[in-house]
């Protein structure tokens, strides 16, 4: 699932390449439910419209336009972008699943799309590329593809005024890069609950962006059981955590996201997060640190991973 980390490095990726470019109008969705009104119009909005600039809240992505609107996505489960790009220097990569990740090789055919109509693209870049593409926008100089196996995400136009108050943003918790996220405030919210710190570090409204993976590095980290009650963790621990999400988040960004699922550059090439784990996936292998060896346990639906001997209840 992405997570911050992953939602930022697209939105640096596309910035490089979409900012500037115009929106033609013309589109494609063969999962409707994802657009906030009629498909036509929905593109239509879109006509003429020049990428002035990219957002990020949580997972949730803004492509502001010179309109004075913007384009809002969020990516919930399985949800990331692809894009072709007529710039020589753009070199998408060839569909790769993670069972064949040393197959990426670079498919220059796949720039052709850009010169099919827009239906005929749209079949075309499923056939070469990504065969879960259910949305493809297009740009003077590139075409914008959103992929989501699950199909949760979504997408809105809506004044970049508006941005902060869509009720999505709203009941978010604070951006744990910003200067909003401070010790105090995470104390705070610790104190007032005794469910199980990582259900609570993976709690939006409570904070922006963190999910099971980045929250198993974080407690890893920090040396803080997974299941630990939130409002027993003694002020130490508390400590621990706030001073290990920055480094985790950043760690994540500057490796590009962590491409175990669905996950992918715009270029469709691999995160690299994925190799520096600590804890996430590492079930039964030596920790990194102590060399006992890794276990899970269950908390709700998802598993954590944790070293029994440094992150004790
Ligand atoms: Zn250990």
């Amino acid at each position: 699932m992405p997570e911050l980390p992953e939602v930022e490095t697209t939105k640096r990726d596309m910035g490089k390449w979409i900012i500037n470019d115009t929106f033609t109008g013309e589109g494609f969705c063969d999962w409707k439910k994802m657009l906030d009104r009629q498909a036509e119009k929905f593109f239509a909005e879109l006509k003429n419209a020049k990428v002035k600039s990219l957002d990020r809240r949580a997972k949730i992505l803004a492509i502001n336009l010179t309109s004075g609107f913007s384009l809002v996505s969020h990516f919930k489960m399985t949800g990331h972008y692809l894009l072709v790009d007529d710039d020589p220097k753009f070199i998408p990569y060839a569909n790769i699943r993670p069972s064949k990740l040393n197959l990426a090789e670079p498919l220059m055919q796949i720039k052709q799309g850009r010169k099919k109509t827009i239906e005929e693209a749209f079949k075309f870049y499923r056939k070469t590329y990504d065969p879960f593409i259910h949305v493809l926008f297009r740009l003077k100089h590139s075409d914008l593809l959103y992929t989501d196996i699950r199909k949760f995400g979504w997408f809105k136009i809506v004044k970049t005024s508006d941005f902060a108050n869509l009720p999505e943003i709203k009941e978010l918790g604070p951006e744990p890069l910003s200067k909003d996220f401070t010790f105090e405030y995470l104390r705070e919210k610790f104190a007032k609950t005794n469910r199980k710190v990582k259900q609570v570090l993976m709690d939006q409204t409570v904070v922006a962006g963190i999910g099971n993976i980045y929250a198993d590095e974080i407690l890893w980290a920090a040396k803080v059981h997974p299941e630990a009650p939130a409002n027993k963790l003694s002020v130490w621990q508390i400590q621990a955590i706030f001073d290990a999400i920055r480094p985790e988040l950043e760690k994540g960004i500057k490796n590009v996201g962590s491409s175990i699922g669905e996950y992918r550059r715009i270029d469709n090439s691999l995160g690299k997060t994925q190799n520096f784990f600590n804890a996430y996936g590492r079930e039964g292998k030596p920790c990194r640190r102590c060399g006992s060896i890794l276990k899970k346990v269950v908390i709700g639906q998802r598993s954590a991973v944790f070293c029994p001997q440094e992150q004790k209840l």
